[in-house]
């Protein structure tokens, strides 16, 4: 937590190399130094990561071969107002558990689930039995027009699935999925999100930086 002005800002991205999560079969994340200053004239660092590694969004071509890829979006689309809900379900995000009115067209939504409170999205280590966004959920945040949805792991989708139906279902409204949002400490409410993708042609998805500021 820190201070700009009057606003106050919190970091609920997860550090890449020690708390991130590697999804099973997906690239490990790894940061080498190449050259470094013992023997060099500086240090340099080589990156091989997935762009689902870590804090990250997903957009439509993830799941759709004709979606909407990354640099068809405006940086202005990850700037939004967001209302952050605790989820006490331990298994999934159900439709019931959660107050749809509160979300206007255009708006995100974030949920905060034990992922956080037990800190498992922070922990480095895949678990299986995550808490994830229930496909009736997922159709609520196309009917409410939420325009992002977030969650507190690695991915929204019940691990081990064979049909992706929440994917399926968000990123074919042209919905953004953020995953792995550390929220452990950030109380329910509404926020400015920022969490801004690199800048990459034609890609599924990006890393992020994303904050949270308080009104
Ligand atoms: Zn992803």
């Amino acid at each position: 937590m820190s201070d700009l002005g009057n606003a106050t800002i919190h970091d609920i991205s997860v550090t890449l190399g020690t708390e991130s999560i590697d999804y099973p079969g997906d690239t490990a994340y790894s940061r080498n130094l190449i050259m470094n200053s013992g023997d060099s004239f500086c240090n340099l660092s080589r990156l091989e990561m997935s762009c689902h590694s870590g804090t990250h969004l997903d957009v439509p071509f993830h799941f759709y071969a004709d979606g909407k890829t990354l640099d068809d979006f405006q940086v202005t689309d990850f700037i939004k107002r967001v209302h952050v809900i605790e989820i006490m379900d331990p298994d999934r995000i159900t439709a019931s558990e959660v107050d749809w009115s509160l979300i206007s067209p255009g708006e995100g939504v974030l949920f905060k689930t034990r992922n956080s409170r037990e800190g498992l999205v922070k922990s480095g280590k895949f678990v299986s039995d995550f808490v994830y966004l229930s496909p009736d959920a997922a159709k609520k945040v196309n009917e409410c027009k939420a325009s992002l949805v977030g969650i507190d792991y690695i991915s929204i989708e019940q691990f081990g699935v064979e049909h992706f139906h929440s994917h399926l279902e968000v990123l074919g409204q042209d919905v953004i999925v953020l995953e792995a949002v550390n929220l452990e400490g950030i109380s329910e409410g509404t926020y400015t999100l920022m969490c801004l993708p690199l800048k990459l042609s034609s890609a599924d998805a990006s890393p992020v930086r994303a904050i949270l500021i308080e009104d």
